[in-house]
């Protein structure tokens, strides 16, 4: 964090050292991307990304957002890309890039995105994906679950609640992805305790935790997890 003197902002352990939360998934020549922060543009650098078929947009708060208009390099070498959200989501897209959609813009090079909205589940890079609507504060934030005939992982990043409905749409993963922002109650967050519980509830293989705060040790909070959780970490790769 900015200016935070905390001994998680001065940890050497890189673990510690934390952008912005995001999700690639490869499936054999796929690659779709959830969420582009203003971290995207490191993250695709590290992860040397020069090619995506997809990307999915939890919410628009301006850490899931703000990279939009740096997938344009992949736009030049090959072509418009897809981007799904709700609908709510879009009107903020819309509003915020609004020089990327508004049809009157004419010079410089913009990313060139093609608008899907999500009204259900839909099929993208041999993966069925199933929107699962979480509680985030007054938002509603889309988690994905994404599953084809070998295995399925979901990703339920910034909510404080998963309704009854979205629930059931999560048990039976092998990998569950999610919102663990620090060990006190947050009102549009989940906190450890809450994540560990929804973990427990719903029974996935293998869990991460993610959108983790500075007040969040790595190594000190592995130590406390039970055996199934991990907290996830930048560039971190999981085979499912
Ligand atoms: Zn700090
Ligand atoms: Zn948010
Ligand atoms: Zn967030």
């Amino acid at each position: 964090m900015i200016g935070c003197e905390c001994e998680v902002c001065r940890s050497s352990d890189p673990r510690d050292n934390r952008l912005r939360t995001g999700l690639m998934i490869e499936n054999h020549d796929h690659r779709l991307v959830v969420d582009v922060s203003a971290d995207f543009r490191q993250q695709a650098l590290r992860e040397k990304i020069a090619r995506l078929d997809a990307l999915l947009i939890t919410h628009c708060h301006a850490d899931h957002v703000f990279g939009l208009d740096d997938v344009r390099p992949i736009n030049f070498r090959h072509g418009p890309i897809p981007v799904y959200a709700n609908e709510s989501a879009w009107r903020g897209l819309r509003r915020i890039f609004s020089y990327i959609f508004d049809r009157e813009h004419i010079g410089g090079g913009l990313p060139q995105l093609i608008p899907q909205v999500i009204v259900g589940e839909f099929e993208i890079c041999g993966l069925r994906v199933t929107p699962v609507p979480v509680v985030h504060g007054k938002g509603e934030v889309t988690g994905f679950r994404f599953s084809d005939g070998h295995g399925s992982l979901a990703f339920i990043t910034d909510c404080n609640l998963i309704p009854e409905e979205s629930l059931e749409k999560l048990r039976g993963l092998d990998l569950l992805i999610i919102d663990a922002l620090r060990y006190k109650p947050h009102p549009t967050h989940l906190h450890v305790e809450q994540s560990l519980a929804y973990i427990a509830e719903l029974t996935p293989r293998h869990a991460l935790l993610t959108h983790i705060g500075h007040d969040i040790k790595h190594a000190e909070a592995t130590r406390r997890m039970p055996e199934n959780v991990e907290l996830a970490y930048d560039g971190l790769q999981v085979e499912i």
